[in-house]
């Protein structure tokens, strides 16, 4: 994929700029912060489904989200049914398109179902990336200590299951490329870990105790039997 890096970037300063310093990222309620129009398929529907714009309709066309540029507005569409982890996903996915100048044009749109029609698309491989590292931004996730488990990703970072394991397997790719770069963070990676300090550190200690509580509990169980 073309301008990886440049990609990473832009989806850290989304996230400091908005200043996010938990998991999980709500894309919706970030999407809302950005000022973007949110409308569910089923408002759509009631609105234009005399013209044919259906729920059905949409979902054919464009999957579980799209968005559309209206005179500088930014419309997201989305699928309020997906399930709640696929909604922060496409919304996201959404989000990046606009943050990535994909619907610079009034009237321009794009939509999810893109993903599997044009597996290939330049814009949509860029718009995955974007959202997997601002859903599941490497650097935090790193200094958490949690990128090896599938479950963890998605339940932490509140992502559909597939998208949790293709992290989790990226991460496996890439552990020592990060290890050798790991003492040269970014300007970016940085300001963001400074604002995740809080949040890794109660994360870390709560950790502790469960893993305590983990081991007594399976001493008293040996015990029992
Ligand atoms: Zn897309």
């Amino acid at each position: 994929m073309k301008n990886q890096d440049k990609i990473k970037k832009k989806a850290y300063q989304l996230l400091i700029k908005q200043k996010c310093s938990s998991f999980p990222i709500r894309s919706l309620q970030m999407a809302a912060d950005l000022h973007y129009h949110l409308e569910t398929y089923t408002e759509a529907e009631k609105q234009y489904g005399d013209g044919g714009v259906t729920r059905r309709w949409m979902y054919h066309c464009f999957g579980n989200a799209f968005v559309v540029n209206i005179c500088g507005i930014y419309n997201i569409f989305y699928n309020e049914y997906a399930g709640l982890f696929n909604v922060n996903w496409t919304i996201m996915h959404e989000i990046a398109h606009i943050r990535l100048g994909h619907v610079k044009w009034d009237g321009q749109f794009i939509g999810e179902s893109y993903v599997d029609k044009f597996k290939y698309s330049e814009k949509e491989q860029a718009a995955e990336y974007f959202t997997s590292i601002a859903l599941c931004p490497d650097t935090v996730l790193d200094a958490m200590h949690r990128i090896d488990n599938v479950e963890h990703t998605a339940l932490i970072c509140y992502v559909p299951r597939d998208k949790a394991k293709q992290k989790v397997d990226y991460f496996a790719d890439t552990a020592e490329t990060r290890m050798m770069f790991s003492s040269k963070n970014s300007r970016s990676e940085n300001r963001l870990l400074s604002q995740y300090s809080d949040f890794i550190n109660t994360y870390g200690k709560r950790v502790e105790i469960a893993e305590e509580i983990y081991i007594d509990f399976s001493r008293l169980s040996k015990v029992g039997a």
